[in-house]
């Protein structure tokens, strides 16, 4: 029997599994597909109280005999972990409890990869599994003003902050795609400005636009609440100006890499648990 590995403190109790039925595709951008799935399996999903919530998307790995319907917690049982489903992480865009139905915003970034090459292509009927939702940030009531930063893979998230924020909150958004055609309709407090980065055709990650125009931009007075997340090497910039240019306390700052250039997701949340990998 292979045991779930100590990093992992997440069992069948704390991240469920919802098996969905994909209802719609829906082309937000060039490089970003809205999947709004539901069906019967929508009453065993169970929302959390974070605003961040994200789930864990399995992808069955071809040639392997599963048992059906797959049971992702049971596999994890009956199944050395070299055969266990692949897993892709992705934010709760918003959950309709009245329509029965939630949607997940995925990047189109090429043919490489498991869940942006499925979304492409993702049809009515299909099937969605995944485990979750985890989370861990909401809004802080108590902070002056609000810096958000990241780019296409955190604009679900961002957005979904965006939208539980009060009305009179204020702040700046960093948010880095490539082109105009990129460009969402995001809903936010009048006093949140977005500041879109485009890329034009520099690669995803590596255009470095957003650490730099968060350490250059002049930011208002008052305590910040800091939400950055997106591909690694970003973050890592943006980790030297939130602690070591800016002083800020670690209360302040949610950061995190959503993904890493050149690095599959199972590579990438590997690495993340060892020391090396933490940034
Ligand atoms: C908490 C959390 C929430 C997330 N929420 C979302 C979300 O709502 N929407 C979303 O699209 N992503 C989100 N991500 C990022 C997503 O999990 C990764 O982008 C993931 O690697 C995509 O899996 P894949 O199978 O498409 O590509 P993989 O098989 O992981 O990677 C294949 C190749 O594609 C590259 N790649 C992966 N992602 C991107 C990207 N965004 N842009 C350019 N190249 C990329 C990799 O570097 C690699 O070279 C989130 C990540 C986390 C940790």
């Amino acid at each position: 029997m292979t045991s779930v590995p100590a990093a992992t403190s997440a069992n069948r109790n704390s991240r469920p599994q919802t098996t969905l039925t994909v209802l719609r595709r829906e082309q937000l951008s060039p490089h970003m597909v809205r999947i709004v799935a539901g069906g019967p399996g929508f009453a065993s999903y169970v929302n959390n109280a974070y605003v961040d919530r994200y789930i864990k998307i399995a992808f069955p790995q071809p040639g392997i005999d599963y048992p059906q319907p797959l049971d992702l917690w049971a596999v994890r049982e009956s199944h050395p972990r070299d055969q266990w489903p692949h897993t892709r992480t992705y934010t709760v865009r918003w959950v309709n409890d009245d329509a029965a139905e939630l949607a997940i915003d995925f990047v189109i970034h090429g043919d490489e990869g498991l869940a942006g090459p499925w979304a492409a292509s993702a049809r009515p009927g299909d099937t969605l599994i995944f485990t979750g939702p985890g989370g861990g940030y909401n809004p802080d009531p108590t902070a002056d003003w609000h810096l958000f930063a990241g780019d296409e893979s955190a604009l679900p998230a961002i957005g979904a902050v965006l939208e539980a924020l009060p009305a009179d909150a204020r702040g700046l958004a960093f948010l880095e795609v490539d082109s105009e055609a990129d460009i969402l309709p995001l809903e936010a407090p009048a006093g949140v400005e977005l500041r879109w980065l485009l890329r034009r055709g520099a690669p995803a990650g590596g255009a470095g636009l957003l650490p730099e125009a968060v350490r250059t931009a002049s930011w208002p007075e008052g305590r910040v609440s800091v939400f950055a997340h997106g591909e690694r090497g970003y973050m890592k910039a943006l980790r030297e100006v939130f602690f070591a240019e800016r002083g800020l306390e670690r209360g302040q700052v949610s950061l995190s890499g959503y993904w890493a250039r050149g690095r599959v997701e199972d590579d990438f949340q590997a690495e993340k648990k060892l020391p090396i990998g933490k940034i």
